[in-house]
């Protein structure tokens, strides 16, 4: 019997037992980096000549891993793999396939020091954030495990006499799943295991800024005895052979996470049905956001504040749910804004190998160069009140940054940035904020901080986004409380960590026998 589902609790890096073991991992990691990993398909591990490396963002030139660049040939023999796979995989029982999910979460846990450890590395995340993204990997793998024990139980189906009729959720096929950067292990393990715990066999391709990331995840999955063919591994770039894995005829279903651009390619090309193809192509497509947070004018400001801060600088800003735009009530503007400049010229930046640094770097150059650009286009659509500069070294830091006096229509609160840049915008009355706060193309995340409860009952009717939340920060979302998606063109809602999401990777069966 498996006990029920609870969340991975957080480490306290301020127990000192806790702290000497993050900085032994990363030590030992350290001694790891610039290692080759390879393409594994059906299990085989395969290198190609042409490479590419996975840099630290705090320090450019220090090579994180070395990477196989696949061709289309590579990419055709993994989905032919995945594809023959498919017709055993599919058949086992769940409690089996759950028990991988198990299994891999356990060794997880045993290793999150070093999980961790990689993650400040590579993508650049301070040790809470790590921490934070490992934890929510095992909450995926445990959460989902117990969901496909669900879906293959009996359904509930009206009683019709003379018959016995039951619903099964049969798997779909080859899932190409690409996730992005951001959530390196926990995005990326989401979609692998939600894929394979549901009978679909799978091609994993890591983000090209994190594929260390992803070896490491394969490196568990042999670990715990999955069987080969089940996940294969192709990292490469997502221009180069993103196109031949989503339009390959036998690709059933595409989940992917990343910027709306690429997500919007994917269902263009996915929906034009090739050659010997049988099925429309499912695709879960989880995209951006240009979030916001209403600071009404009868609050603690000091909880909205710290709540607002926590929410655009957390990881530099490069959470999909991070808060881009704070909506604030005319009567304490300029008291808020104050405050968040207060708070701005507090936080360290630097490498977040070195703990007591709250921002480290932004992923990669060409983010560094747009971030930058959209702060000198918000230097001229409002004011520059805080921040606004590169940090000169060898990683990609920039300032926290706070642009007042922004209108709803400009550019930086209308586009998404994906960095450390908030832009701070006047509403008059609670009704303007909140028509200010849907005014964009997106709904992922928004949220409210008042103590009039008529606003924050008008709030859960007409903030049009995926993860409302009411009275607390806009980030971190938790597995199986607070299922993750948005609206519009932040994608398909598809409520990663809740209990519709395993629907997704599956087909309903429904069979009727008359007695
Ligand atoms: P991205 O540039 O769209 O990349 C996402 C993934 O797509 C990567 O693995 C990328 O590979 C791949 N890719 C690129 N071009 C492709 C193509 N033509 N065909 C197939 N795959 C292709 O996004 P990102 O920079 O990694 O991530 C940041 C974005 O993700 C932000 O917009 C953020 O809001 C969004 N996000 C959304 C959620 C959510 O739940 N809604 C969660 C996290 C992040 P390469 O790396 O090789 O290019």
């Amino acid at each position: 019997m498996v006990e029920e589902f609870k969340n991975e609790k957080f480490i306290d890096f301020l127990v000192p037992e806790n702290h000497q073991k993050m900085e032994l991992a990363l030590k030992e990691v350290k001694q790891e980096l610039g290692k080759e990993y390879e393409i594994i398909i059906g299990g085989k591990k395969i290198k190609t000549k042409e490479k590419f490396q996975s840099y630290n963002p705090s320090n450019k030139d220090e090579v994180i891993g070395i990477l196989q660049q696949p061709s289309h040939k590579e990419v055709r023999q993994a989905i032919e793999v995945a594809f023959e796979k498919f017709k055993g995989w599919s058949k086992e029982p769940a409690e089996k396939r759950a028990e991988y999910l198990f299994k891999t979460a356990s060794i997880m846990r045993e290793n999150k020091f070093k999980l961790s450890a990689w993650l400040v590395y590579e993508v650049g995340k301070s040790w809470a954030e790590a921490d934070g993204d490992i934890a929510e990997a095992i909450d995926f793998l445990e959460f989902y495990g117990r969901e496909a024990l669900r879906y293959a139980g009996p359904q509930p189906l009206t009683k019709i006499p003379g018959e016995k009729n039951e619903l099964k959720y049969i798997p779909l096929g080859v899932g190409a799943v690409i996730p992005p950067w951001n959530f390196p292990m926990s995005i990326l393990t989401g979609m692998t295991s939600a894929s394979f715990v549901t009978g679909n066999t799978v091609i994993l391709k890591p983000s090209s800024d994190s594929p260390v990331t992803g070896a490491k995840l394969m490196e568990l999955l042999e670990e715990t005895g999955l069987p080969e063919g089940v996940v294969n591994f192709v990292p490469g770039r997502g221009s180069v052979i993103g196109d031949t894995l989503v339009s390959h005829p036998h690709t059933r279903f595409i989940a992917f996470t990343g910027s709306m651009a690429v997500g919007l390619h994917i269902n263009e090309l996915a929906s034009k049905v090739q050659q010997e193809q049988i099925w429309i192509k499912r695709v879960l497509a989880e995209m951006g956001g240009k979030n916001a947070i209403i600071v009404d004018e009868d609050v603690n400001l000091t909880t909205a504040a710290d709540g607002v801060i926590a929410s655009a600088f957390g990881y530099q800003g490069q959470k999909c749910s991070a808060c881009s735009r704070a909506v604030v009530l005319e009567a304490i503007y300029n008291k808020f804004l104050d405050m968040l400049v207060e708070r701005g010229k507090q936080i360290k930046i630097g490498s977040p190998v070195d703990p007591t640094n709250y921002m480290g770097p932004v992923i990669n150059e060409r983010a560094f160069k747009a971030i930058l650009n959209y702060i000198e286009i918000g230097k001229k659509e409002g004011h520059l009140v805080y921040g606004g500069k590169a940090i000169p070294g060898p990683g990609y830091f920039i300032e926290p940054t706070i642009v007042a006096d922004i209108t709803s229509e400009a550019r930086i609160a209308q586009e998404e940035i994906f960095g450390p840049v908030l832009a701070v915008i006047k509403a008059s009355n609670f009704d303007e904020a909140l028509t200010i706060a849907n005014s964009t193309m997106y709904g992922l995340t928004g949220s409210v901080y008042t103590n009039n409860s008529a606003h924050l009952e008008k709030a859960k009717t007409v903030f049009h986004c995926g993860n409302l939340y009411l009275n607390r920060k806009c980030t971190g979302a938790f597995v199986g409380g607070h299922p993750f998606g948005g609206f519009n063109m932040s994608g398909t809602d598809s409520k990663a960590g809740g209990r519709d999401y395993l629907l997704l990777f599956t087909q309903a069966k429904a069979i009727s026998e008359a007695l």
